[in-house]
């Protein structure tokens, strides 16, 4: 028989997870009582532990849902708390405290909240019941004490007394039980005593034939009658304990009851007083079990219903498209690999050479313009010599100009094999796949989880970083030789020389746009001549600035001056970008005996050999190396080693997900409930018939 009420607090405790919909609940025997009345010794004295908090300033703000667990085979005792998952807790000291902590933590100016704390004991000494502690009715408000705080408990019990709970109310044997708050309170709720326990606590502090009288009370008659007990042992050295400490407090109290009982033949058998705290646990099994019986089938069938909203929803929203957190976990990661797949096929050598082109073709521009360009702008007074495209560089060196040129070259392609390549290649490689994977990340499911988002960044980066420190190195190791020495071949000259006029063309077109927007914002074609041509002569020494400038000079304010400087250095490199053009064209640079004179094909050639070095053992080092270990990396950290609440939380962190599995965990959680409940009353059918039988 026991069976039915063990199993219905299982069902009972499952559907507290479903939610806290009112109908969905199973009964539950609700204490109440007013301060000091004994409220806590009672439940202490059920459970064979000291674990409530104690204190005179109202410690019992919460409901504390109290299920108690039969484990027969077990020796240990002990409590958890379902929601903090704080684990198994032995040590009763540490539930008192922690229930004291959790009722503190309730403001003040709120007096009490009507969210229940949830605490399970197991021990082989526990009945299995299900029941509420409220907060103790109060007589007076306290000075430090909110004045609805009186209203407020009584609100809060009231809610929790109803049908179809059982009340077990609480009053002391010294106190009239005509002014009994706890059995005034259950008489509202219950008027005909149809649910209720009484209580009489402190039975050794009233006479027993007083006492046996208060047991069978005629003017608030209980269908389950009253009980009364002595919840604690008359010790002197500790007045409100047994023994302090873990130990088992319930033998103690039994010899206490038996010993007082006994010795007054008022409570004797024939009297059929209920007496002791033994007799009350049997009752309160017996009481629960009869109640959890009685509401089976309302509740089966407020589940069913439940089911039924659940089921429809999931057919309508979902289209009974089954989810699990781990499913949508692998399905996301498998589509994320997929799409990373379909990147690395996309993205290879020739993908890695043109980038790394484009980055060493700047740096050529870059050369180029330091160490050629400037030249003719040493003496921009003179105009530049049209006719003859090279000889606006040329004319500034008339004499020996051969061998400047040969070391101008020289110098600048050691400068650019010296750049750190290795380095830079491998940054600017690593740099774009990172930019890939963001991208990847943004246009997947992950897009909307902060956390994978996170690991799959930090699993790319923590990988490339890795790789780039010893490739950059090893990378640099193998464009060494061409540090000492560079040859051109014939068909790399030609393609170099093809390959820069593109380079120039497009830095030209970069320039003159630059220019024409520049000119938009300084008013017009004619006010950009204007202001050039000022700062012209400024530079050749005709007009002498006073001051810095700062204040606007000829006229112009200092911001015009300013756009000036740029639109002049763009007029002049335009310029030299038109002549160079000419000068690589020409006829001169079409052969590589002329390199000297056309140092922009030959730091070209130099570029393309390096870049082919580099995307070669970029390809095999960087590009394979990642496309292996990154998958991998995210199994790792988004597969295994996860746990199952770090599952949930990523799956629950998409809002559509969550409901979409909130549904479905809901409609598996109420059909097991279900069949539970059916093959409960089927146990219940048996039973009736097989133990009226008895
Ligand atoms: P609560 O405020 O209703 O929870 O009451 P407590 O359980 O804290 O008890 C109030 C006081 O009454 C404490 O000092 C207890 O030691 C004392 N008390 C509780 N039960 C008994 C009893 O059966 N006999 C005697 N003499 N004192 C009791």
């Amino acid at each position: 028989m026991m069976m039915l009420t063990k199993k219905m607090i299982e069902i009972r405790g499952l559907l507290q997870t479903v939610g806290q919909s009112e109908t969905l609940s199973l009964p539950s025997i609700v204490v109440i009582g007013s301060q000091s009345s004994g409220k806590s010794s009672v439940l202490e004295a059920i459970v064979g532990h000291e674990f409530l908090p104690k204190g005179s300033n109202m410690v019992t703000r919460r409901p504390i849902e109290l299920t108690l667990v039969n484990t027969p085979d077990a020796h240990a005792e002990y409590g958890e708390f379902p929601a903090l998952g704080l684990g198994k807790i032995t040590d009763f000291g540490q539930i008192q405290r922690t229930l004291t902590d959790l009722n503190l933590a309730v403001p003040v100016q709120d007096c009490v909240s009507d969210d229940p704390i949830q605490l399970r004991i197991y021990s082989p000494n526990v009945p299995d019941l299900s029941l509420i502690d409220l907060p103790g009715y109060i007589q007076v408000t306290g000075r430090d004490q909110p004045i609805e705080l009186k209203e407020k408990i009584t609100e809060l019990c009231e809610k929790y007394i109803r049908a179809p709970n059982v009340i077990l109310a609480i009053s002391a044997a010294d106190v009239d039980l005509a002014n009994s708050t706890a059995l005034r309170a259950s008489r509202k709720m219950d008027p005909r005593g149809e649910r209720t326990i009484g209580v009489i606590t402190k039975m050794d502090l009233v006479d027993a034939e007083r006492g046996a009288a208060l047991l069978s009370d005629k003017k608030y008659a209980l269908r389950l009658g009253y009980v009364g007990v002595v919840c604690r042992a008359p010790t002197t050295s500790s007045p409100r304990l047994f023994n302090r400490g873990n130990g088992n407090i319930t033998s103690a109290i039994t010899k206490n009851e038996n010993t007082y009982f006994s010795s007054h033949p008022e409570f004797g058998a024939e009297s059929h007083l209920d007496v002791g705290t033994k007799n009350l646990k049997k009752k309160l099994m017996h009481v629960l079990e009869q109640t959890m019986a009685a509401s089976l089938k309302t509740t089966s069938e407020a589940i069913q219903h439940e089911l039924e909203n659940a089921t429809y929803e999931f057919k309508v929203q979902y289209n009974e498209r089954p989810i699990s957190a781990e499913s949508y976990l692998a399905e996301s990661l498998d589509a994320f690999k997929h799409s990373f797949r379909g990147f690395s096929e996309q993205f290879g050598r020739q993908q890695v050479r043109e980038l790394l082109k484009h980055e060493l073709d700047q740096q050529v521009l870059n050369l180029l313009a330091q160490r050629y360009w400037n030249r003719p702008f040493e003496d921009l007074s003179r105009p530049l010599p049209e006719r003859d495209p090279l000889s606006g560089l040329m004319k500034a060196d008339p004499e020996g100009e051969d061998e400047i040129w040969q070391i101008k070259l020289d110098s600048s392609s050691a400068a650019l094999t010296k750049l750190g390549v290795g380095r830079l290649a491998t940054s600017v490689v690593a740099n774009a796949l990172q930019t890939h994977i963001d991208r990847l990340i943004s246009a997947s499911r992950f897009s909307s989880h902060p956390f994978a988002r996170q690991a799959i960044t930090e699993a790319s980066t923590s990988i490339l970083k890795d790789l780039s420190y010893d490739i950059s190195d090893e990378l640099e190791i193998c464009i060494k030789p061409y540090k000492y020495r560079i040859e051109v071949e014939d068909n790399e000259w030609a393609k170099g020389r093809q390959n820069v006029t593109n380079v120039l063309k497009d830095e030209l077109k970069v320039c003159e746009l630059a220019a024409k927007q520049l000119e938009e914002q300084m008013g017009g074609r004619k006010k950009v001549k204007d202001v050039s041509s000022f700062i012209d002569r400024v530079r050749s020494g005709q007009v002498v600035l006073e001051g810095d400038g700062v204040g606007g000079a000829g006229g112009f304010s200092s911001a015009l001056l300013q756009k000036g400087r740029e639109a002049v250095f763009l007029r002049d490199r335009v310029d030299v970008l038109k002549m160079r053009l000419l000068a690589v064209k020409s006829k001169q640079c079409a052969s590589k005996k002329n390199k000297y004179h056309c140092p922009e094909v030959f730091l070209d050639a130099v570029a393309d050999k390096l870049t082919t070095t580099a995307d070669l053992f970029l390809d095999a080092e960087l590009l394979s190396k990642f496309y292996y270990i990154f998958p991998r990396e995210l199994d790792a950290r988004l597969g295994r080693s996860l746990s199952q609440a770090e599952i949930d939380r990523f799956a629950r962190e998409d809002p559509k997900i969550r409901r979409h599995l909130d549904v479905v965990r809901r409609k598996d959680l109420l059909e097991h409930v279900l069949r539970e409940m059916d093959s409960l009353r089927q146990l219940e059918a048996r039973e009736k018939r097989y133990g009226n039988k008895k």
